[in-house]
Order: C-alpha cells, then structure tokens, then sequence
C-alpha cells in the first residue's frame, strides 16, 4: 500500500490511503512515458511520506485544518471552471510548446517580419507570448488571425499526444455528480479543448460551457474575461463558484473575477509560482480533491 502525501506534500503528512490496484489502473491507461512519471513519483512521494511520519504526531494540527479549508473550498463550490492545460491534461506533453512557438517565429522570419518580436521573444518562445507579442504591434490584423489559426492548427494536433492528468476524469465525473455546474475557462483554442474532451467522453460534462481563446488576444488569462463569461452565461455567483487552474495568471485572473481559486501544482517549480503570485490553497494531485468530494457525497 502506498501512502500519498496530503495536498502540499512539503508541509505535512496525510491520512490517505491508495491501493496498489488504484494506482496500477491509473498506470495502465497511461502512455509509456507518463507512466514511468507517475512511477517517479509515487517512489518520491513514499520517501517523502516516510520522513514525514516522523514528524507526524506535531504536524497533525494544520494538515488537519488545512484539510478542512479544502473541503471547505471544494464542497461550497456549485460552479467548477476548469483550466484546460494542466489541471485537465498536458497538452503539450508530446508536441512541445517550445517546437510550436520556434515554428510561429520562423514562420513570421519566412514573412519578412523578424522585427516584430524582441530578442527575448525569439529566443525564449512561448506560443501565446509570440502571439500576444504580435498582437500588441498589430492589434486585430490579418497577421494576427493568421498566426492564431496556425496556433489553433498546432493544438489540435497536440491533442493526439496530450496526457490525461491524473484523476482529472474520475473527478470530472463526480463533481457533475454531486450537483456542480462545470465550465473550461482557457487560453487555448476551444476548439482544441473539444477534441481533447471528446477523446475521453468527457464533452458532455462541459457543453457549452466551453470559453477559450477568442480574436481578443488582451482578453486572454491574466485578463478575466473567460471567467466572467463562464459565470454570467451559468449565471452563476463568483462566490459560490472555484477556479482550477495551474499558473499564476489563472489565480489572477480568479482574483479580479472574485472567484475563490485552487491551485493544482504537478512539480515543486509549478508550486512555488502558485504560492509567490498569491495562491493560498494549492494541490499536487486531483486525487485529493476526488476523496474529499466522494467523502461527503
Ligand atoms: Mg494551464
């Protein structure tokens, strides 16, 4: 039986339990690279649980309360807006983002437009950085709705090779279960966001409470747009509704849209974004979430 750590495994031990059959299913339906991660991880995370059962007996107290903020968190929430990138899948886990957005920057070279983007812009691409970058020299042109199609095109061929978060599906399909409303709210294409929904059944789940990347490139994420879409056509309250997302322009852009945020950090390095931008409740795995839910279901 592996014991996995409680939410932010650095700062306490946990009290639940997987069994090995949980976690070979979980493996089982992975690709082979995923699944070797996942090994990784749960080797690391035993090691982890063994050194904090030695401090057990102290620590109980916060994970206890800070168990009790996140059951708090998730069983007030009538309305889930998901991220897509992360807290759903990896989408980029087989197409690199890095390969996509070297190609948007050749390709705009291809085109005589080299001097559009800044040396740090050519040298450390992000597709949506590229894109935002090419939209603030030339707002709603050609150009840009050019290079947004072709990020669109890469996306959704990102999505034949992007992998399942964990217990990202299970806890999908619990939420809607026990009465939530859920929406996506992405900076990715919602089109791509489809693909990759229909892939796993899940489409349902969500239609059409799909609001991703529009024209409106300045509206994407940290922007609250996509947010404050999702609450208004749910006509939802921001109060009684949780965003989940991965990074730090998802936890702001919940703050300005007044809705209560949870972060879900797959590394130390994502999670140590999410708490310096503000992020109070944060997760190494849905799992957590999952329990808490089907507990008081
Ligand atoms: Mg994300």
């Amino acid at each position: 039986m592996v014991r996995r750590p409680l939410g932010n495994h650095h700062h306490g031990p946990d009290t639940f339990l997987v069994t090995p059959d949980t976690q070979q299913t979980e493996l089982s339906t992975e690709p082979t690279g995923r699944a070797a991660e996942l090994t990784e991880q749960a080797t690391e995370q035993t090691i982890l649980v063994t050194a904090h059962d030695q401090q057990a007996a102290e620590q109980t107290e916060p994970v206890a309360a800070e168990t009790e903020n996140l059951r708090e968190l998730i069983t007030r929430a009538r309305f889930v807006l998901f991220d897509f990138d992360g807290p759903i899948c990896r989408l980029f886990a087989g197409h690199k983002a890095e390969v996509i957005a070297e190609g948007q920057v050749r390709w705009l070279e291809e085109r005589g437009l080299h001097g559009l983007l800044t040396e740090g812009e050519r040298e450390h691409p992000d597709p949506h950085e590229v894109l935002r970058a090419v939209d603030r020299r030339h707002t709603g042109s050609d150009l840009v709705a050019e290079l947004e199609e072709r990020l669109t095109q890469q996306e959704l061929r990102a999505v034949d090779s992007a992998w399942p978060t964990a217990y990202a599906d299970p806890l999908i399909r619990t939420w809607l279960a026990v009465g939530s409303r859920l929406a996506i709210t992405t900076n990715n294409s919602p089109r791509a966001v489809r693909s990759y929904l229909a892939t796993r059944g899940l489409e349902a789940c969500f239609t059409p409470h799909i609001y991703g990347r529009t024209q409106d490139l300045h509206l994407l994420k940290p922007h609250p747009h996509c947010l404050n879409r999702a609450l208004s056509a749910m006509g939802a309250e921001a109060e009684a509704s949780l965003m989940i997302g991965d990074t730090p322009s998802d936890f702001q852009a919940a703050e300005q849209a007044g809705v209560p945020f949870l972060g879900y950090a797959r590394n130390a390095r994502k999670e140590k974004l999410l708490r310096a931008s503000g992020a109070e409740h944060v997760v190494n795995s849905l799992e957590l979430i999952l329990n808490l839910l089907r507990a008081h279901a």
